[in-house]
């Protein structure tokens, strides 16, 4: 019976966008868009080990959303609707307020809706959403697409996730809590970026991904690296520690010849792009200062370590 009643208390919204059948019923149905390719992605999130303890409920129902919009914007795609698999430990009303209500004004922000789901008891508080989108067919942007002279660009600002996360308290904590998907301007490169993926990891361990799919390289100018106020005021190895192998930014970085970003800066996006490299036949990813090779050894996020 409690599962019924939280469902029905916290999680059953009408929907926003095209929905068939909703929450409520024993699947969902959705009608794809003619000519469109479903994009579909999950990430789960684990107290403790994604987000401390203590962060509000509110930012964790934000984010649980956030981390998999931003996988739907990094091929491209436009974002349509979540599931939620909610394992909790007990029945806390405040606490499924304040998540229900992040949950949804994320989905506000981004026109999601939320069409189903899971609602079961365990010893540890987990969140697994899986979001789906489309985009036209063939048109998804691949890690693998990378060609020699792209330029290399990475949205916002990184590394403020992972300062905060040392520094709790600080201002940028908002920038861990309540991540930024880059949902239009991953839909502003379609047709435009040769490659492309979401920093969640690190950008150094993130774009290794691209340059692997890719079979091929990069060099990265440290001092182009966009950075907030609070990390252009920190040493250098430590901004670029945080800028490089930090996690949780969830900005976009992709590869685009110098013509298509002259196009994509022509249409005007609302989020800021920096170049901070280029691609180039050599393997491996080289880091540069005032034209000089850096030698730094960055890991970013690693798992089950
Ligand atoms: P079943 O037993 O058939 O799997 P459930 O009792 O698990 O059905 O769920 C009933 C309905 O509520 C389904 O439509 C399911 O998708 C939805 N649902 C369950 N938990 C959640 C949740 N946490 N968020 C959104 N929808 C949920
Ligand atoms: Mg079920």
């Amino acid at each position: 019976m409690a599962e019924f009643s939280i469902i029905d208390s916290y999680f059953n919204r009408p929907s926003l966008n095209s929905v068939d059948l909703g929450v409520g019923d024993d699947s969902a149905l959705l009608t794809p868009p003619s000519n469109q390719q479903l994009v579909i992605c999950a990430d789960t999130l684990v107290a403790g080990r994604h987000f401390p303890l203590d962060t509000s409920p509110h930012a964790i129902g934000w984010k649980c959303v956030a981390v998999n919009l931003s996988d739907i914007a990094a091929m491209g795609a436009k974002p349509h609707s979540i599931l939620l698999a909610l394992s909790l430990p007990q029945i806390d009303h405040d606490w499924l307020k304040g998540f229900s209500q992040g949950l949804y004004d994320c989905c506000d922000q981004f026109g999601v809706s939320l069409i189903g789901g899971d609602t079961t008891q365990s010893p540890h508080l987990t969140l697994s959403v899986t979001a789906l989108g489309w985009i036209e067919h063939g048109k998804a942007i691949p890690r693998s697409g990378a060609q020699v002279g792209d330029l290399v660009v990475v949205s916002g600002t990184v590394g403020d996730a992972a300062f905060a996360l040392q520094h709790l308290g600080h201002p940028l904590q908002t920038r861990l809590d309540y991540p930024t998907p880059r949902c239009e301007l991953g839909q502003a490169l379609k047709n435009l970026a040769s490659s492309m993926i979401d920093v969640s990891d690190g950008l150094a361990q993130d774009l290794g991904h691209i340059l692997k799919a890719s079979k091929i390289g990069a060099t990265l100018e440290l001092d182009q690296l966009p950075l907030s106020k609070t990390l252009q005021s920190l040493q250098n190895e430590q901004k670029w520690q945080y800028a490089l192998a930090g996690g949780d930014d969830y900005e976009l970085c992709f590869t685009i010849s110098p013509q298509n970003y002259a196009t994509l800066l022509q249409n005007n996006p609302h989020t800021p792009t920096t170049i901070i490299g280029h691609i180039q036949p050599e393997l491996g990813l080289r880091l540069q200062k005032d034209g000089l090779d850096h030698a730094l050894h960055f890991h970013g996020y690693q798992h089950f370590v």
